[in-house]
């Protein structure tokens, strides 16, 4: 029992903690819905749509979940639903109290739920998955007849994640590898914000203590629901980290689909791996209605940049190092096919300062000895660690 309510106190205690900015008068700045996730399920989940989206239970005859498993289950399916509303810096009292009702229902729902999800192969998928897949069909369809059988499969794991099995034409992402692009852009407008209008020297550290909870949480059994809720400034900048990590997701499951349509069984190589890149840009670009091109620009250059940095993150808490370098440099590539575009100034200013911060953190992360590691990983569990909350 206390352990349930750890999950919520910790979300209350963040929506508690946000200061009252504004004036109360800017009515609709403080709270948004996002409705590419979850959120049509949790609308309709009276009429039987909900058990739909989760219709796998634990088999018959098979173990019942360990307690901690459901655990980390609950504290995922809660921090999932609840993400489909989203808490500004303007956010008043009342804006507050409404999200923490929310939170609180997300919670109720993640309760009957999480214990048959342990157990799920595959999950349905979120609303921003079908999106994606229905809009990769069509700019592909023709070209590829493969394209039309595949299949987008959803699951729980805590990874910036897609996987595609060529064989089976499937692809498997998690919920979380969209919920964490949100976050980690939210932050990254923030920090584009606080450098270039408040010309704030603290914004650096300020990024690097904000994102690390959440890069950490990727490679340590965390309660995933009580990590930060991150606040964008107002619903504006929501709305652009939201298109940010929609044109990131097209790419992240487009290069899947390069794999399906391409390549077959082989295992990837450097070569297939440009290859994908290559194809998924091209689709990111034909994509309708079209991104524009100084967003896509933005969006996969702090999309390379987070992934550099959640491997970083990775070698230094495994104290050896991956083999990250080729795929720095073929993504170096995509960059600059993009940068033949001609991309506003403001544009550019907007995505060197977001992609400079990625790289100073990258620096920092890659310059961890171990003993500051093994200090910010006890730390992390204390705070937020699965274990700690049993
Ligand atoms: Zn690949």
């Amino acid at each position: 029992m206390a352990a349930d309510e750890s999950v919520t106190e910790s979300a209350e205690a963040e929506a508690e903690a946000a200061p009252a900015v504004g004036d109360g008068s800017a009515l609709y700045q403080g709270l948004c819905w996002d409705a590419d996730g979850y959120f049509f399920w949790m609308a309709q989940r009276n009429t039987g749509q909900w058990s739909a989206a989760w219709p796998y239970l634990v088999p018959e005859g098979e173990k019942i979940p360990e307690y901690w498993e459901m655990m980390q289950a609950l504290g995922i399916v809660h921090g999932s639903l609840r993400s489909a509303l989203h808490v500004t810096m303007l956010a008043t009292d009342e804006d507050r109290e409404q999200f923490k009702q929310w939170s609180r229902l997300c919670l109720q729902i993640a309760r009957e739920h999480a214990g048959a999800l342990v157990r799920a192969d595959h999950l349905a998928v979120p609303f921003w998955a079908t999106i994606h897949d229905d809009s990769l069909k069509q700019a592909i369809g023709d070209e590829y007849a493969v394209a039309r059988d595949v299949k987008v499969f959803a699951n729980l794991e805590a990874r910036l994640y897609a996987r595609s099995y060529p064989g089976k034409r499937e692809i498997h992402v998690s919920v979380l590898t969209r919920e964490y692009l949100i976050k980690f852009n939210v932050l990254i407008w923030r920090y584009v914000w606080a450098v270039l209008e408040d010309r704030d020297n603290q914004a650096l550290p300020e990024l690097a203590s904000a994102m690390l909870p959440h890069l950490l949480s990727l490679y340590l059994d965390a309660n995933y629901s009580a990590l930060p809720v991150n606040r964008s400034r107002d619903t504006a900048m929501f709305t652009r980290a939201h298109q940010t990590s929609t044109i990131q997701m097209r790419f992240i499951i487009a290069h899947e689909y390069a794999h399906i349509v391409l390549h077959g069984d082989s295992p990837n190589t450097p070569q297939e791996e440009a290859e994908a890149d290559a194809f998924a840009l091209g689709v990111v670009l034909r994509s309708e209605p079209a991104f524009p091109v100084e967003d896509v620009h933005t969006a996969l250059s702090w999309l390379f940049g987070t992934l550099r940095l959640d491997a970083a993150l990775g070698d230094a808490l495994s104290g050896s190092s991956s083999n990250s370098r080729t795929a720095v440099i073929r993504r170096a590539d995509v960059l600059s096919r993009l940068s033949a575009e001609s991309i506003p100034a403001w544009d550019e200013a907007i995505e060197s300062t977001g992609t400079a911060g990625l790289s100073l953190l990258n620096h920092q992360f890659s310059m961890l000895d171990w003993a500051r590691v093994a200090a910010m990983r006890t730390q992390f569990l204390e705070n937020f660690g699965l274990f700690e909350h049993l």
